[in-house]
């Protein structure tokens, strides 16, 4: 009965949607998913991606999941659907317990047809168990190269997630990503079960844009009358991206006061400032922005003329991502990376940062293994205690999940702090003689500060004891009212220790081989990136090769095929710094001081080199005159000299 009364595809999309035709890809795999097979989609950024799980759901029996790690995407796409009449909801971690709520009960009801979720949700038992009493034809899962330790962005929750599509035995996976690499497309496809006939991949370029590969100096500031020169050359919207936010402020700087309409847009502005910048560049006020890779997530906007890279990017596949804004509109556009090899120890230094030390590794599988059978943790403590960066520290959780270790049981808070907005009194004074016994029972146990008045759940339990539910109720009713402003404090993970564990020894040493074998591989992107930039073939061949499509004639425009050569081209380097006696005077003089948080060679090798890690910060350390000494030097080699061994 099915197929017979559906509507068909092409006419929804024009009913719904209003557009007249499929964009390249889209039909085959919405063919595919209506008939029940699971799919890989590979198409560029703003290929039209989103509607391949969309038109599905509204022709599909029952609630569509979409899972994504973007927020902010997920609130433009339900606004977007719910414009158009589609009953589409989002869960993330900025809506309030009511409206998380009102979302369950749509759910449950049939009321939706569209679910957007974080990945964390999908570890989330009490949202799990709901789920399952809902019939989920299809779940899309966006950005699915996370899913790959190959890729450049592996996310282990991603993991849990084709667990529990496994699990709750969904009608069909639509893996969904912009690029992925062969052995990344293999990954997803074992993962959610995915035949090779069914992955679709669309043309990773679009022919219009023209690449550039420019050998550049060292200092940033001799960059920029390159760029200034390109940007008088070629008029119209334009991205320059950059690895470090300082350098987004400081080129920014320097390209308006030469009067270019430029401005700056990293992770370090505010949510208001970043908007105002991508509003202007959108409406065309604003000519270029000066970005770091936090721009562009959400970025549709058509007639982009071009995209410079001030700095070598961190992997291929973001620099495909990046060109692959300019040029929307089909017309000419030019993407050109300026590349110097010094650029490099920057890039390597994010990897470094990251890997914790084999002895932070064991001190944390030891504490959380080694208490109750069901505890809690809080990402913040356990980072600050181990001295490993939270989302490593988050890494290592879900890894020890995936091991058999642990299971999740959700999150919670351990905590409030509140102050009223109104009289105190006059507010008990509402509530009838049992309700306000109960009220003052949960203030009194509390502590009074000068403005915040502090809980911890635990004890107010103990104190009055009255169930959790209730006392986090009673406090959210009083917020809703106006009452009080509620903040919620002290995030804590539910874990529980799995029977039959694997030893405390095994576990570390798979936890250490772990992030080595990620600082191994992030290292070797960035090698990439440079054998790219030297490439004196076609560049577009390099890439497509690079991607799984060996032997594509050359495009004849890039700058390999302007002016062939058959030696790779000369990228600049500084000479190799020495590390000579006046670093070992360093050295000894801080192992002499005796640092708590600079105790192991590999936290000091990061203290030298300018990395801050959570022991650093605390210790207030990163103010040293001496942080990041030797940050023109690569992290290796002072690791090496920190420990005494001759360079790598
Ligand atoms: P992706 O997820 O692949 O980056 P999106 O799904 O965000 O791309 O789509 C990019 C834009 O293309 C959106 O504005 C969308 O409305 C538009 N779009 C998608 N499919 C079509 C189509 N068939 N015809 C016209 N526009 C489309
Ligand atoms: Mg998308």
């Amino acid at each position: 009965m099915m197929s017979s009364t559906r509507e068909r595809p092409r006419d929804a999309l024009r009913r719904v949607f209003g557009f007249d035709d499929f964009r390249p890809g889209q039909a085959a795999v919405i063919e595919r998913l209506l008939a029940g097979r699971s799919t890989l989609a590979v198409f560029p950024t703003g290929a039209g991606k989103s509607l391949c799980y969309q038109l599905p759901a509204l022709l599909l029996d029952g609630l569509t999941v979409v899972v994504s790690p973007l927020i902010a995407l997920m609130k433009d796409q339900v606004d977007a659907l719910e414009r158009r009449g589609v009953a589409a909801a989002r869960l993330d971690s900025t809506l309030t317990r009511e409206e998380t709520q009102a979302v369950l009960e749509r759910m449950a009801g049939g009321g939706l047809r569209l679910l957007y979720v974080a990945p964390e949700r999908l570890s989330n038992e009490r949202f799990l168990s709901r789920l399952r009493r809902v019939r989920v034809p299809l779940l899309a899962v966006d950005e699915a190269h996370c899913i790959s330790e190959w890729g450049h962005n592996f996310r282990p929750e991603y993991l849990k997630v084709a667990r529990t599509a496994r699990d709750l035995g969904v009608g069909a996976v639509l893996a969904l990503t912009a690029t992925a690499t062969p052995s990344v497309a293999e990954d997803v496809r074992r993962a959610f079960g995915i035949d090779a006939a069914d992955h679709v991949q669309t043309d990773l370029f679009r022919p219009n844009l023209t690449l550039h590969v420019t050998p550049c100096p060292a200092a940033v500031a001799d960059r920029v009358p390159l760029l200034l020169e390109r940007l008088r050359a070629q008029p119209g919207p334009t991205i320059v991206y950059v690895t470090l936010q300082r350098t987004a402020e400081e080129v920014a700087r320097a390209l308006t006061a030469a009067g270019v309409a430029a401005s700056a847009y990293h992770a370090g502005l505010e949510a208001p400032a970043r908007a105002e910048v991508q509003d202007a560049f959108m409406g065309g006020a604003l000519r270029v922005v000066v970005a770091t890779i936090a721009f562009g997530m959400g970025i549709d906007k058509a007639d982009i003329r071009a995209i410079y890279h001030l700095n070598l990017p961190k992997t291929l596949e973001g620099y495909v991502q990046e060109v692959g804004r300019a040029g929307r509109d089909g017309e000419p556009a030019r993407c050109e990376l300026l590349a110097c090899e010094d650029d490099r120890i920057g890039l390597e230094s994010f990897t470094y940062g990251d890997t914790p030390t084999p002895e932070a590794v064991r001190a944390l599988v030891d504490e959380v293994l080694g208490g109750d059978e069901a505890f809690s943790v809080s990402v913040y403590d356990l980072s600050q205690a181990h001295d490993i960066r939270p989302l490593v520290v988050e890494t290592a959780l879900t890894y020890l999940e995936l091991e058999g270790a642990l299971r999740a049981t959700g999150p919670f808070y351990a905590g409030y702090r509140l102050r009223f907005l109104r009289d105190e009194d006059e507010v008990l004074g509402r509530f009838d003689a049992g309700r306000q016994a109960f009220l003052r029972a949960v203030l009194a146990a509390g502590k009074r500060g000068r403005t915040w008045l502090t809980l911890e759940v635990g004890q107010v339990v103990a104190a009055t004891r009255e169930p959790r539910e209730r006392i986090e109720a009673a406090l959210r009713y009083l917020e809703e009212q106006g009452d009080l402003e509620l903040q919620p404090s002290g995030l804590r993970q539910g874990l529980r220790r799995a029977p039959g564990a694997p030893a405390v020894d095994d576990l570390t040493d798979r936890l250490v081989a772990l992030f080595r074998r990620r600082e191994e591989r992030d290292i070797e992107r960035t090698a990439q990136v440079l054998r790219f930039a030297r490439d004196p073939g076609c560049l577009v061949a390099h890439l497509l090769a690079h991607f799984g499509e060996a032997g594509r004639a050359p495009c004849g425009r890039c700058t390999s095929c302007r002016a062939p050569s058959s030696v790779p081209r000369a990228i600049p380097a500084s000479p190799a710094p020495r590390l000579d006696d006046a670093a070992a005077a360093l050295v000894a003089a801080l192992r002499a001081e005796g640092h708590a948080a600079l105790r192991l060679p590999r936290q000091l090798a990061r203290f030298l080199c300018g990395l801050t890690s959570p022991a650093t910060s605390r210790a207030r350390l990163g103010r040293d005159p001496r942080f990041g000494r030797l940050s023109h030097v690569p992290f290796g080699e002072v690791l090496a000299f920190v420990e005494g061994r001759p360079p790598g």
